[in-house]
């Protein structure tokens, strides 16, 4: 700090590297849980869709747009999220190690923070990790074309998923069995076992599990009534409208066209 003398030892400083974001981008940092197939074991996650590991998930998520600053969406699905900084951002200069590493912190210690709302008694056995990366998007086109390939990776994970452990669980096929049942399948034909078999419409099934999860900021218009008290006065009740605004959780489809035409604002020109 500058209080501090300059000591000889100062010069180690420029070792470090500039990682600052290109200007204009959006920026993207995805975490992932760290060998969450193991801790998912561990914990007795339901499968194939827990939906407390999920709640816990958007909470942490949402508890990092709202600490941290100029994250625009966040989309998540399984283990892991990804956070999308507004283009024109100079948090913390655009150092991509400072932006990364506040965003995985500050959802793990969340993640670990709001454990027993989610869990209850359960308890969590050990501390849980996140890894993070940084992804550098110049146009409108490549970001939401990231959150589709991330939306699609939802998809075809969840159908896989959702007809492995219908023909597990509904089925009594060993696990080994399921796979050898669907290794070489299309998604037409696994809509089809689960249709014909298990009379379950893939298409019915939740659409968090489906679609995942996109959080976005909502505006919200608040009426308020203030008292004002001018001296030697009676108090007086005024109106006051003020915007608020607050992360909304949405579970639709980010692909096509409608979710960004219904959301204008999210990205700028
Ligand atoms: P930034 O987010 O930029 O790092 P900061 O407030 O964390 O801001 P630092 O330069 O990292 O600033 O300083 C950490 C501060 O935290 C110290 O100046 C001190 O006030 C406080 N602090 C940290 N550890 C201790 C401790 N063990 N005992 C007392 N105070 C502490
Ligand atoms: P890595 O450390 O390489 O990321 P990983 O074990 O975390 O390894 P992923 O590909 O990230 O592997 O997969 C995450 C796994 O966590 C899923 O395959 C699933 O087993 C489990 N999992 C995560 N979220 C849930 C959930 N909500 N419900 C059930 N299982 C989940
Ligand atoms: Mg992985
Ligand atoms: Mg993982
Ligand atoms: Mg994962
Ligand atoms: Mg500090």
């Amino acid at each position: 700090s500058s209080r501090m003398a300059k000591s000889k030892f100062e010069y180690v400083r420029n070792f470090e590297t500039d990682d600052t974001c290109l200007k204009n981008c959006y920026i993207v940092v995805r975490l992932d849980g760290r060998n969450f197939h193991k801790f998912a074991e561990q914990h007795n996650f339901m499968k194939p869709n827990d939906d407390r590991a999920l709640g816990l998930m958007t909470c942490s998520a949402r508890s990092v747009m709202e600490d941290l600053d100029d994250i625009i969406i966040s989309y998540g699905q399984s283990d892991e999220f990804s956070f999308v900084f507004k283009r024109t951002s100079n948090w913390f200069k655009r150092r991509a190690s400072k932006l990364m590493t506040h965003v995985a912190s500050q959802f793990s210690s969340s993640y670990v923070f709001y454990w027993k709302d989610y869990f209850g008694d359960q308890p969590l056995l050990y501390p849980p990790g996140f890894d993070g990366r940084v992804v550098l998007y110049p146009s409108n086109r490549n970001l939401r074309d990231y959150l589709s390939w991330r939306q699609a990776d939802c998809h075809v994970n969840n159908l896989y998923n959702t007809v492995f452990w219908t023909l597990v669980q509904k089925g009594g096929l060993t696990t080994t069995q399921a796979e050898d049942r669907l290794k070489g399948t299309l998604a037409a034909d696994k809509n089809e076992i689960m249709f014909s078999e298990f009379d379950i419409n893939y298409n019915k099934e939740p659409l968090v599990h489906r679609k995942g999860t996109t959080l976005i900021w909502e505006k919200l218009e608040e009426t308020v009534t203030k008292s004002v008290k001018l001296p030697n006065e009676a108090g007086e009740e005024v109106l006051v409208t003020r915007t608020r605004r607050r992360v909304s959780a949405h579970h639709c489809d980010v692909i096509g066209n409608q979710f960004w035409e219904e959301h204008p604002n999210i990205l700028e020109d």
